[in-house]
């Protein structure tokens, strides 16, 4: 088993090269997404030299584009048509699966990675179709990931968007432990839009103009109605749920009583380690804060 430190060193570019040409492999790595659904077979994406030996045929695929080397093997994102027989799929091939990227992490954190970036670049092409400005048809570059109108020369690139996801830490002087002092707590939250009504920690996007200190302080306070100060980066992960970014924060209480408007945040309170529910999962930066907060404080 991983520890959470060897967890926390995996990088997308261990075997996976971004921007090296396309070689011509004999063999190939295909990413393939119906949907936003992954197919593995064996638990592993397909390395295969023709699609013809996983059963899938030309007309199934919608997209395929070429996304970098990956463990020295040129790898492509593949797209499969909307009227892709999923079902039919699964029963045909044996031990094939599609899975969304989310259950995939726990399987190989390093196809979940490499996955993400697959997928992200389906939607780019699939979203960038037309010029933004003028709406002509664009095309994708040669020289960088981008994609090129040819009409009035503008270029966009794929799109991330960066999110705040923070632990806010309290010294409790109401509640003292044995020796006098007061406990730390790390205030959660329910979010209304998480179905299984789950307490989190405080999160949110960046507006246009703001720093990644100024988000974190506004979130809090628009979130539960306290002000925080002393805001420490703490580490990031790329979060294709579908485009973003999140971006891990710790910061202190400074002043205020929690507030919350019952609407996007249902109720929030602050937490000692030992009564913070389990996170359902290792995959997010949201786990690796609450693990830290829990051993560090
Ligand atoms: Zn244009």
């Amino acid at each position: 088993m991983k520890t959470q430190h060897e967890k926390e060193s995996i990088s997308i570019y261990d075997n996976y090269k971004i921007d090296s040409e396309i070689k011509n492999t004999d063999e190939k790595y295909y990413f393939i997404f119906k949907e936003r659904e992954l197919l593995l077979i064996n638990n592993q994406v397909p390395l295969i030299k023709d699609f013809k030996e996983i059963n899938i045929r030309k007309t199934d695929i919608k997209n395929c584009i070429y996304i970098g080397e990956y463990y020295s093997k040129d790898c492509f994102a593949v797209e499969l048509c909307e009227d892709f027989d999923k079902e039919n799929y699964i029963e045909s091939v044996k031990d094939s699966t599609f899975l969304e990227l989310y259950f995939v992490f726990d399987i190989d954190e390093e196809t979940y990675l490499v996955g993400g970036r697959a997928i992200q670049i389906i939607d780019w092409e699939n979203n960038h179709q037309y010029c933004g400005r003028c709406g002509a048809k664009t095309f994708t570059s040669d020289v960088e990931n981008a994609k090129v109108c040819p009409n009035c020369g503008f270029t966009s690139f794929t799109r991330i968007c960066p999110a705040i996801i923070t632990s806010i830490i309290k010294k409790d002087y109401d509640d003292l432990d044995q020796e006098g002092k007061p406990i730390n707590k790390v205030l959660m939250a329910k979010h209304s839009y998480h179905n299984t009504h789950r307490y989190t920690l405080i999160a949110g996007f960046l507006e246009a103009g703001e720093s990644i200190e100024e988000a974190v302080q506004r979130e809090v306070r628009e979130e539960v109605g306290i002000e925080v100060e002393d805001i420490e980066y703490f580490g990031s992960q790329s979060w294709p749920f579908p485009n973003s970014l999140m971006i891990g924060c710790i910061c202190k209480y400074k002043s205020g009583e929690i507030k919350v408007d019952e609407n996007e945040i249902l109720k929030a309170k602050w937490f000692k380690k030992e009564d913070i529910p389990k996170p359902p999962s290792e995959i997010s930066i949201f786990s690796r804060l609450i693990k830290n907060f829990k051993e560090n404080y």
